[in-house]
């Protein structure tokens, strides 16, 4: 068994000498612990029969936020739980809220979070109502405008009426 392992650990050390050019005195060292390693691992496993298996912390892999978003619901991407929009509130619950999970997630700010449905319908909705025209400044510009076309035929009319008179 030992046996085993001191081969596997000379394998080990070859390959790091092919990869390395260890020198003998590293190469020594290098087998020295890729062997004891070995042993310790080997130890473990005939301890319980498991390895304790340390993994690394690997970042997470970047979610596809994409798939988060059907026609019907929009999955959160923190607890995984589908809904028809993600709210404020929600979000509030990862310690979260719009910008930061967008940033988190590398959603594009423009991106709605909600249902491809609700986000399409609300759409219509505002297509349909358009809600900028009863903005005041929308107003403004549309009441200016009628005005300033009465100012200038007035003006025009009055400029008219001089001319004719003179
Ligand atoms: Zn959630």
């Amino acid at each position: 068994m030992s046996q085993t392992l001191l081969a596997m650990a000379k394998d080990l050390v070859l390959a790091q000498i092919q990869a390395q050019k260890l020198s003998p005195d590293e190469m020594h060292t290098a087998l020295h612990q890729t062997y004891t390693t070995l042993m310790t691992l080997k130890a473990q496993e005939d301890a319980d029969g498991i390895v304790p298996v340390t993994t690394p912390a690997i970042p997470p892999k970047p979610v596809d936020w994409r798939k988060s978003l059907t026609k019907h619901t929009v999955m959160c991407l923190e607890c995984g739980q589908s809904y028809k929009q993600l709210s404020v509130r929600h979000l509030k619950d990862h310690g979260l809220d719009g910008r930061s999970y967008r940033v988190k997630y590398g959603i594009p700010r423009t991106q709605p979070l909600s249902a491809k449905a609700t986000t399409s319908r609300r759409k219509e909705i505002v297509q349909r109502s358009r809600p900028w025209e009863k903005a005041p400044t929308f107003r403004k510009a549309q009441e200016k405008a009628p005005e300033a076309v009465a100012q200038k035929t007035g003006r025009a009319q009055r400029k008219g009426t001089g001319r004719a008179k003179a």
